[in-house]
């Protein structure tokens, strides 16, 4: 930004807080520093930048700017960053406990270091609120009087549709309230007010209820899904030990989106959303019969979800207290009530309430930097896995659409309104929960779909699996689970699987069905015998590198024999994420979790004593994305991968940095910091190594020790997240099973030649799914590491090292 004036920007959190709102202040704070901005943070939300500073005399003092003494390319920029004394954390009486006091001071301009540590805790620790005085024009010209006097022409405010819906009042009305300062004769007292004709603002959408239109997710409902998840997973054995029926109400007023992720996730019986209503009214029969049909086949628990603006197709709510009475009077049940209340908003943020907002708030400052009178403000969204920006009208207006459709009694437009992954997911709980015989296919559409799990287990294969099964019972077609992989396939391990069996399936980790990485081409001619003789006309194959490696045999082997001339797909299912081509694979997503969770701990640990880094270790293979993307998720200081590897000019240059590190660190207080290392980053530079090297480096500085997270990181229970994308993608593989059938069917001759389309490995790239036939994914896979040859998440190792200061090498 050399030659120009810098820009100041401040960031905000308001409505109702969530997790995740602390790692946006995070990100916007230091991503805002190493654009050259001045960083600002303004506390209880609007209601901050109405009150302003009491005393702006004596306040916002610069933060102590302690230059880094670095040399190389980089030198300048580190010089530059301003460190803050990392004491802004506040106590319940906005004081603070390191006696800087902030009482009457809203708006206060932060350093590096303030927002050091912030990934780990929940909520927002700059306040939020709802303000009414800034829904007035007096407060809002209030609001453009402070940011002003201090400064400030460009703001992030993280919050809901209403709080995304006041930034976007403030800009629109920003020249009038310029005009009236003037007219009041205040500008004399502000800085040249000139710069401050345009206010730069972009929204990110924090809110638990995933209710804004235009993005897949918002910040802080991913971690809400996983507390009513692990609610849901509690209660399930205590229903089932006394074979009782629950009644759930979870949040979202206007949005189902938790009561339906949570519905797919946990594996419910019956949910109630705003956008669709149940089909009949009186809608109590409905409900009663599919739990019914539940309890007829053998099942001992119910769980009804009901999201808290429910209601039926007049409008009338649906509380969770008469859906209990409904479910005692009429079906005997035994059932109770649990309100799961503000638990849903608390607690820690999970891997991507962490991932997302740091990587929206560096996309957030580059918006602002780039933004101009004539372009609309955005709002910072993700579609799949692309970070996007929408104009923020539209995105609050669509919002808007849809409560005014569901008000209106149009839920079919509602639903249309809602993302395309809200309806699939919908679909997805129609078909895995319901047990429907009477809408079965043809019998000549009917398939034996064979089901095997290949490679290591990971979080997410079950519920795949269960979906599956479900979809294939609803249709008319045959589930059968090959156990053990190919191993079990020519040892005749093989049953059919049922609807009831597979019922727990999707909180379970591991592998239900057993796994192995032995490839087919162990005896291709006995494999495809096996194929013949159980008449397979489908295979679903749900595992890691391996399973992309058996699919291109088994395509490979059609031109020998034909009973691999069935449509086969792959599902990548693995914690390594080193399927090439698609940009997460089932697992990922809880192994992301498990490391969080270890990390956590070990950084509690690490600062608990004395100044200590922390060389941890973590599995991935030749696949540095774990590694990656579990340093950003925490904070790492360093991370080390296999695609990047190590040598000794960065081993120097990172010892240098942690000595400067720790050196610029407050007197007093002890830092624990990580280091992540995959475990074959090198053969030379072992943890062992590093560790020791560190140790030996860090003098008096610091202490290292190392710790190895291994097969932990194959997690416990699967994540809600690789339970929900497991039944999405799996149903969409089934669809692909079906569409390539019947194309079979309609060839005339007795022997049958399926195209090399109908062998494809199903993919999640940018913000698409898409279907990649194996031939296609050879040329992207580097068969010698196992692993693709591009890494979409190469970059993001230079972002979690310039999120800590580290300067990059030249
Ligand atoms: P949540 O999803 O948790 O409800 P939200 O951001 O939608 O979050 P709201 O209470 O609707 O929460 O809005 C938060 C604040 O945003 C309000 O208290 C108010 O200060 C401001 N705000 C909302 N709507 C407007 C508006 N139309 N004009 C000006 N300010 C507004």
């Amino acid at each position: 930004m050399s030659g120009q004036q810098k820009m100041k920007l401040a960031v905000l959190t308001s409505g109702g807080d969530s997790a995740g709102m602390n790692a946006v202040v995070r990100s916007v704070v230091r991503a805002g520093i190493l654009k050259g901005c001045e960083t600002w943070i303004v506390r209880e939300g609007y209601e901050g930048l109405v009150r302003g500073n009491v005393d702006a005399q004596n306040v916002n003092k610069d933060p102590p700017t302690i230059p880094l003494p670095l040399n190389g390319a980089d030198a300048d920029l580190i010089n530059n960053l301003r460190f803050g004394d990392g004491e802004l954390l506040l106590d319940g009486t906005g004081d603070h406990p390191g006696g800087r006091t902030l009482i009457g001071r809203y708006i206060v301009r932060v350093g590096w270091d303030d927002v050091r540590g912030w990934f780990a805790q929940g909520g927002t620790l700059i306040g939020t609120a709802r303000s009414t005085a800034f829904r007035t024009v007096e407060g809002r010209l209030a609001a453009a009087y402070n940011l002003i006097k201090e400064g400030i022409d460009a703001l992030v405010v993280c919050g809901g549709d209403g709080s995304l819906t006041g930034a976007d009042v403030f800009r629109s009305e920003w020249p009038k309230l310029i005009a009236e300062l003037r007219s009041q004769g205040k500008d004399m007292f502000l800085p040249p007010i000139a710069r401050h004709g345009h206010l730069k603002i972009v929204g990110l959408v924090g809110s638990i209820d995933n209710d804004m239109s235009m993005t897949d997710l918002t910040i802080g409902a991913p971690t809400a899904l996983h507390r009513i998840c692990e609610a849901i997973d509690n209660i399930n054995s205590t229903a089932a030990s006394h074979s009782r029926a629950f009644v759930l109400e979870v949040m979202g007023r206007h949005c189902g989106w938790l009561a339906l992720l949570a519905g797919v996730s946990a594996g419910a019986d019956f949910i109630f959303i705003p956008e669709r209503p149940p089909e009949t009214n009186p809608w109590e029969d409905e409900m009663c019969d599919a739990i019914k049909r539940h309890r007829k086949v053998g099942k001992r628990k119910t769980i009804v979800i009901v999201a808290e603006g429910a209601h039926d197709s007049l409008l009338q709510p649906i509380r969770a207290e008469y859906v209990k009475d409904v479910l005692t009077d009429r079906l005997g049940l035994d059932t109770r009530v649990t309100t799961l209340g503000h638990t849903q908003r608390g607690g820690r943020p999970c891997a991507f309430d962490r991932i997302l907002p740091t990587l929206q708030g560096v996309e957030a400052v580059n918006a602002l930097l780039e933004a101009t009178p004539e372009k609309p403000s955005y709002m910072i969204g993700i579609r799949e896995n692309k970070i996007t920006r929408v104009p923020l009208m539209e995105a609050v207006a669509m919002t808007r659409a849809v409560a005014d459709a569901i008000a209106a009694k149009d839920f079919t437009k509602a639903m249309s309104l809602r993302d395309p992954e809200f309806c699939e997911s919908l679909d997805g709980f129609f078909s895995t929960a319901a047990l429907y015989k009477e809408k079965q296919l043809p019998e000549s559409k009917r398939m034996r779909v064979a089901i095997m799990h290949m490679g290591a287990p990971a979080g997410g294969m079950n519920a795949a699996t269960r979906a599956a099964v479900r979809y294939c019972i609803r249709q008319g077609h045959t589930p059968i689970a090959i156990h053990n992989g190919f191993r079990g396939l020519l040892n005749d391990n093989i049953h059919e699987l049922s609807w009831l069996g597979v019922d727990n399936w999707t909180a379970r980790g591991g592998s239900e069905l057993g796994t192995n990485r032995t490839l087919p081409d162990v005896d291709l001619g006995a494999v495809a015998a096996r194929f013949q003789e159980h008449n397979f006309h489908a295979l679903l194959m749900i595992g890691g590198f391996e399973a992309f490696s058996a699919l291109m045999i088994l395509e490979n082997g059609r031109q020998y024999y034909p009973a691999f001339h069935i449509p086969m797909v792959h599902l990548p299912a693995t914690l390594s994420n080193n399927v090439p081509l698609t940009e997460f694979s089932l697992g990922s997503d809880t192994s992301l979790n498990a490391l969080v969770d270890a990390c956590d701990s070990i950084k509690q640990s690490a600062s608990a004593s004395r100044n200590r880094v922390f060389v941890v270790e973590t599995q991935g293979g030749k696949c540095g994305y774990l590694a990656t993307m579990g340093a950003l998720a925490t904070g790492a200081s360093l991370v080390y991968t296999p695609e990047h590897g190590m040598n000794l000019d960065t081993l120097r240059a990172d010892v240098r940095f942690l000595k400067r590190r720790y050196g610029l660190d407050a007197k007093g207080r002890s830092e624990g910091r990580l280091v992540i290392r995959n475990e074959t980053a090198s053969s030379v530079y072992t943890t062992d190594v590093v560790t020791k090297m560190f140790k030996e480096e860090g003098g008096d500085l610091f202490d290292s020790r190392s710790a190895s997270l291994g097969h932990t990181l194959q997690g416990g229970i699967p994540s809600p997240m690789d339970r929900a994308r497991a039944v999405r993608l799996s149903l969409k593989c089934m669809a692909f099973l079906e569409r390539y059938h019947d194309e079979l069917q309609k060839q005339p001759s007795k022997v049958k030649q399926a195209e090399p389309e109908s062998a494809a490995v199903i993919t999640i790239q940018g913000s698409t799914i898409k279907w990649v036939p194996v031939k296609d994914m050879v040329q992207h896979a580097d068969m010698k590491n196992r692993r693709g040859k591009t890494a979409w998440w190469g970059d993001i190792k230079d972002l979690v090292e310039a999120l800590v200061g580290r300067p990059q090498l030249t």
